[in-house]
């Protein structure tokens, strides 16, 4: 199942790039190409699927069951503090693309002063596919 117009399901096929950390045959995680933080990357599932709603529990579990994984290797990559995970659902809700993502945020003590949400920024590539290369070294999966 894919959406011929959305843009992770041709990163999945392969037809767009992406800095990719992780992959199997269920899911696929690259990095954030707006990233709030260095590291931020995006758990996707393989199938397309618009929220979380429309996601069969056993995928939702898989999902959320590589997760903390995921983060680990994230927080240990870039030295982090802290992390956010999220997942937004719907328009309303800031999400930007309609395909299920989680993303993990890594925080810094420091990255918000003010007390709000760091701006995202445009990354380049370079920087991408180098954090995505010192995250993919840092993961371990746990057997399942
Ligand atoms: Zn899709």
């Amino acid at each position: 199942m894919s959406s011929k117009s959305c843009i992770f399901c041709s990163i999945i096929s392969g037809q767009q790039s992406a800095a990719h950390v992780y992959r199997d045959p269920n899911f696929l995680v690259i990095m954030d190409k707006y990233p709030i933080n260095l590291g931020h990357t995006l758990v996707i599932p393989a199938k397309h699927y618009e929220n979380l709603l429309q996601m069969p529990l056993p995928e939702v579990r898989r999902l959320y069951s590589l997760v903390p994984a995921i983060a680990a290797a994230v927080v240990s990559a870039v030295r982090a503090d802290g992390f956010n995970v999220g997942q937004n659902n719907g328009i309303a809700a800031n999400q930007i693309v309609p395909h299920v993502h989680v993303h993990i945020v890594p925080r810094f003590i420091d990255d918000s002063p003010d007390g709000k949400w760091p701006s995202r920024r445009v990354a380049s590539q370079e920087e991408l596919v180098r954090v995505a290369q010192k995250i993919k070294k840092e993961i371990s999966l746990p057997r399942t």
